[in-house]
């Protein structure tokens, strides 16, 4: 059976390579599945759990962004940040949905209050991620 080669990199360096047979992911615009000898894409990535299937293994990974390249055989993630469940800080990610959630409470322009929001949604992908 074939398999993808999935590389995930960030501003501070690889953080996994590895084979698996399909990788789940959430593009800007939808869920992507994607498989072996999938066409040629690039598409730009949420905030979200990537999911890496293998047989009845599925390995995890919480994205902050960036973009999805894919190849034939390769799947390649360059993200903002991405980490394994092991390497999730969860009271670190707790202090950071407490403090977006009083930001979005408090009265603050627009430009905070989308950047709180998003704060939020990278903290709470971190305690979904963290669960795996
Ligand atoms: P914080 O406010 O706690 O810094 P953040 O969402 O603003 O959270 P990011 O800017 O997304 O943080 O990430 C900055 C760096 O810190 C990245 O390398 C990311 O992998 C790492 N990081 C952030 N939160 C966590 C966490 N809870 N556990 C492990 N690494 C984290």
């Amino acid at each position: 059976m074939k398999t993808l080669t999935v590389s995930v990199v960030t501003p501070d360096g690889p953080v996994m390579e590895d084979t698996y047979d399909m990788v789940v992911c959430r593009a800007e615009n939808g869920e992507l599945g994607i498989l072996p000898e999938h066409i040629p894409l690039v598409a730009p990535l949420d905030i979200g759990d990537v999911r890496l299937k293998r047989g009845n293994d599925t390995d995890h990974l919480a994205v902050n962004g960036g973009f999805l390249e894919v190849r034939p055989d390769k799947v390649t993630i360059l993200a903002q940040s991405a980490e394994k469940p092991s390497d999730i800080d969860v009271t670190r990610a707790e202090h950071a949905k407490e403090r977006a959630e009083q930001r979005l409470q408090s009265h603050q322009d627009h430009i905070d209050f989308q950047r709180a929001e998003l704060a939020l949604k990278r903290a709470m992908n971190r305690l979904n991620v963290s669960k795996f």
